[in-house]
């Protein structure tokens, strides 16, 4: 598959996230082990921490699904009363470390909204909310425009 880069989780960064996802699924721990965390946090470092205090405060994540269930968007919510939506499974944010640390400098793979929208969906902690195409669009549309506050 030819797909730009940063659409897209690195495969090292994917491995790993596919690697407990499965695991969870066939297991009964449905929690992140030790050594699970551990190798999280070699590919993801500080995201992970920032990621997983995002977990903390909020135990379970919208995901707006439309009626038809072809489309997802997770809601995250983020500082200062602010929520991000991701899709699933795509390595795109709007939010300004996105920008700057992602796509920038590529400092980082992903974003704290991205892993924790990925780890949600790993441990069943996203609440499926039941939307129209026209309000999944609005969503969508609302998702971009956050970027106009940012400055
Ligand atoms: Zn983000």
């Amino acid at each position: 598959m030819s797909n730009s880069s940063s659409t897209r989780i690195p495969v090292v960064a994917e491995c790993v996230l596919n690697h407990v996802e499965k695991r969870i699924t066939e297991s009964e721990n449905k929690q992140l082990l030790d050594e699970e965390l551990l190798s999280l946090h070699s590919v993801f470092g500080a995201v992970l921490e920032r990621a997983l205090d995002i977990l903390e405060k909020h135990p379970t994540f919208v995901a707006y699904t439309t009626t038809n269930k072809t489309r997802t968007l997770i809601e995250i919510q983020g500082e200062n009363d602010r929520c991000y939506r991701v899709f699933p499974r795509i390595n795109y944010c709007p939010c300004r470390s996105f920008k700057h640390q992602v796509l920038e400098r590529k400092a980082q793979v992903l974003c704290k909204h991205v892993l924790a929208a990925r780890i949600a969906q790993i441990l069943g902690r996203t609440a499926d909310h039941e939307v129209t195409q026209d309000q999944y669009l609005m969503l969508l549309r609302s998702m971009f425009n956050t970027d106009e506050h940012n400055g």
